[in-house]
């Protein structure tokens, strides 16, 4: 273990128990469990109250967009106007006392996905996700790994504005930028996805259930491997669950590295 190793360890409080094991792949009894291939919950009617600075792709729809044509042009968004569309979106009404959205950040062809739950006050401040103290751990758990944001990583939230007072988003927030992280998805096209905490786990896997009993498994967002694992906010305020962290953080990597040799379970 190189002395970097030892210091972010020793920082999380892990040791000895936060060792990388050797690479192997992913094993094959990992219990597959639900599919998440439930199409966005994408019914109501969303108004577009502004569309002045959408881009050309939905900017031509009409002023009451049926939720699902909505979904539709974002997803054939690129990047450029997909960050566009997400600047200016006034979709729900978390925008209306956001400061800054906070789209994602990363390698746009990154393998690993990590995606929260939405942005906190430093991050609607910065524009970036995770960049206060669960940001910190969150940095120290990718490095723990080997990982470091934006090489081979990509970060992004369930919802892309601050809801106010750090509460959960609602549902129907979710349900509103959902289109925005599924086209994130479908543009990185990442082998492995790591859902943070309830909320990103309950929206991208469309099932109400404690983190205790999601994590340990493999899941699937849209055919794409998934793991659960806490939230790392949660993790700063319950230390005995770290070391569940870096047991999910291990399978992470084991399952990670099943995909790249070809040879992890089917889902
Ligand atoms: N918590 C999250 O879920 N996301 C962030 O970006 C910051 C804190």
């Amino acid at each position: 273990m190189t002395a970097r190793r030892d210091e972010i360890l020793k920082e999380l409080g892990l040791t000895p128990v936060w060792r990388l094991r050797t690479p192997s792949a992913a094993p094959a009894e990992v219990p597959a469990s639900g599919s998440a291939d439930d199409p966005p919950a994408l019914r109501n009617p969303v108004v577009a109250q502004s569309q002045a600075r959408e881009p050309e792709a939905i900017r031509g729809l009409p002023k009451v967009v049926p939720l699902d044509a909505r979904a539709t042009g974002i997803a054939q968004l690129e990047w450029p106007q997909l960050k566009e569309s997400v600047a200016a979106c006034v979709a729900c009404p978390l925008h209306a006392e956001r400061n800054k959205t906070v789209f994602g950040v990363g390698d746009e062809a990154a393998e690993w996905l990590f995606v929260g739950e939405g942005p906190g006050a430093e991050e609607d401040e910065k524009g970036e996700p995770f960049v206060g103290q669960a940001g910190k751990l969150l940095d120290n758990m990718l490095a723990a790994i080997n990982l470091k944001r934006g090489k081979n990583v990509y970060i992004a939230n369930i919802v892309k504005c601050r809801p106010p007072g750090n509460r959960n988003p609602e549902t129907a927030e979710a349900a509103r930028c959902e289109p925005y992280l599924h086209r994130q998805i479908a543009l990185i096209k990442p082998k492995l996805i790591v859902a943070l905490g309830k909320v990103a786990a309950v929206n991208l896997l469309k099932r109400d259930a404690p983190v205790a009993s999601m994590r340990g498994k493999l899941h699937a967002y849209q055919g794409i491997p998934l793991i659960v694992t806490y939230h790392p906010a949660y993790l700063l305020r319950s230390l005995p669950e770290k070391a569940k962290a870096w047991a999910d953080l291990c399978f992470a990597v084991e399952t990670m590295h099943g995909l790249q040799s070809g040879k992890a379970a089917p889902i």
